[in-house]
């Protein structure tokens, strides 16, 4: 179904910019019209797709049928600052960067970590914040009380992560890695105790242990990271957006949408 959506999707994308490049007044027309429905903003210059994974709470989670969350936000801030219309598509986490390379998505935004890896197949704007990954464990089990420890445990992580990318270096040392498609599954398996930790991004940490009652945070971080918004390489929106995520930085617009989901 995913699949069929995407299929017609992309082919109204193409029709649109085909139309778009043959100049007809008609579908110029009809295009203005559309965009000026989807944002009320008759000078949208017309839509940004952005990929991303909302079951990642606060970044980006649904709500009401809606995608919310910082990303949404600061996605939806620097679309209108340069006048275009936002749409997200959601998907795994580990389908994003494919979404972008390929073209079916303008960009992606999911608390998405700057690596050097990444950095080799898609560009990063400028970071819009820290994060750090944390380690979620039962309350009243002692198998894992540091970083050390996963290397002798069983530890479930989210496919295609950061968190999946550093605990299977602890592979060769005997951890035993889980991963799932999304980081409620991971957590799920842990209450059930099929894995002796998880390893994800602190702030979805901090929502999962709230949700499930009998776990919690270990106090030791494990690593810092950036979160940036990552663009095909060479597009030329990259500079737009980082002129506007400079802009909405200056004037206190990220830190009040960080601060709006993020309770000091
Ligand atoms: N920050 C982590 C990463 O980039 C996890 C992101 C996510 O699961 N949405 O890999």
């Amino acid at each position: 179904m995913k699949k069929v959506l995407s299929a017609i999707l992309a082919a109204a994308v193409m029709c649109t910019s085909m139309l778009a490049l043959a100049g007809c007044g008609g579908s110029k027309q009809e295009s203005k019209k559309e965009s000026a429905a989807a944002s009320d903003s008759a000078a949208s210059k017309g839509e940004l797709h952005m990929a991303t994974n909302a079951a990642f709470e606060p970044y980006e989670y649904k709500e009401g049928g809606e995608i919310v969350g910082i990303d949404a936000e600061i996605a939806k801030a620097i679309c209108d600052k340069l006048g275009y219309t936002l749409v997200i598509d959601d998907m795994d986490f580990d389908a994003i960067i494919t979404a972008v390379t390929s073209g079916k998505a303008d960009f992606g935004m999911a608390g998405m970590t700057v690596t050097d890896e990444r950095k080799q197949s898609v560009d990063f704007t400028d970071s819009y914040t820290t994060a750090i990954q944390s380690i979620i464990v039962n309350d009243g089990e002692d198998k894992v009380k540091s970083a050390e420890d996963l290397k002798k445990a069983s530890v479930g992580v989210q496919l295609g992560t950061t968190g999946d990318i550093y605990v299977s270096d602890f592979e060769k040392d005997g951890a035993k890695i889980e991963r799932f498609n999304k980081g409620a599954d991971a957590v799920l398996a842990l209450t059930q105790k099929k894995v002796d930790a998880v390893v994800i991004d602190n702030e979805p940490a901090k929502k999962f242990v709230e949700q499930n009652k009998g776990t919690k945070i270990l106090d030791e971080p494990f690593e810092n990271e950036d979160y940036a918004i990552c663009l095909k390489k060479g597009s030329e929106l990259t500079e737009q957006f980082n002129k506007a995520l400079k802009e909405l930085k200056d004037d206190g617009t990220v830190k009040k949408i960080i601060d709006k989901y993020i309770k000091a």
